[in-house]
């Protein structure tokens, strides 16, 4: 599976999760039972459903956006409305066309991992995370975690930056650095 294919397909199984964590029966199982009724908003659950509600809109934003570039370049109609799932689907569908044409190949699977990341943020580290053993080669923090559904090591110090001209890490804030679980990030600096 390529990059882009498996960070759509990790976006497409997340997002209706997102939409699940808005709906207000999501919180009648775990959670107390608060005062009911809008007058008295929980100052605990009323920002992560803003930031929930936040990151379905740019997800759906960016899907829409996303789906009408790619359309777009591969001389393709004008997609017709659906649900996010489905657009990322018939996105899904088109890659083998998309990996003729490089620099659109390179902005799905950026913005297929992107929005995959905000996904995984606003669900709130649904995500299993190990820590490895070591220090990151770059900041020398004990600040590495495995991931092991997404298939990588990172560094979670925010501060980290390496040197590397291909990684994003140093211009986008929200990027950590990342290692292929395969790699050991001991010896791949
Ligand atoms: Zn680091
Ligand atoms: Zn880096």
């Amino acid at each position: 599976m390529t990059d882009a294919a498996y960070w759509l397909n990790t976006l497409r199984d997340q997002f209706p999760t997102l939409i699940d964590e808005l709906a207000p029966a999501g919180r009648s199982a775990s959670t107390p039972r608060g005062m009911p009724g809008p007058a008295t908003p929980s100052r605990t659950t009323v920002p992560l459903r803003l930031h929930v509600s936040d990151a379905i809109r740019d997800i759906t934003d960016g899907v829409v956006e996303l789906e009408e570039a790619v359309r777009d370049k591969l001389g393709l109609g004008r997609a017709g409305q659906a649900p996010v799932p489905v657009r990322i689907g018939r996105m899904a569908a088109l890659l083998a066309q998309v990996a003729a044409h490089p620099l659109l190949a390179e902005h799905v699977r950026d913005e297929a991992r992107r929005m995959a990341r905000r996904c995984s943020r606003a669900l709130g580290g649904s995500e299993p995370m190990l820590t490895a053993a070591g220090r990151c080669p770059w900041c020398d923090s004990v600040s590495l975690r495995v991931f092991p559904e997404r298939g990588s090591t990172l560094c979670i110090n925010p501060g980290c930056r390496c040197d590397r001209a291909d990684c994003d890490c140093g211009t986008n804030p929200a990027q950590r650095h990342e290692w292929p679980l395969a790699q050991n990030p001991e010896v791949s600096r």
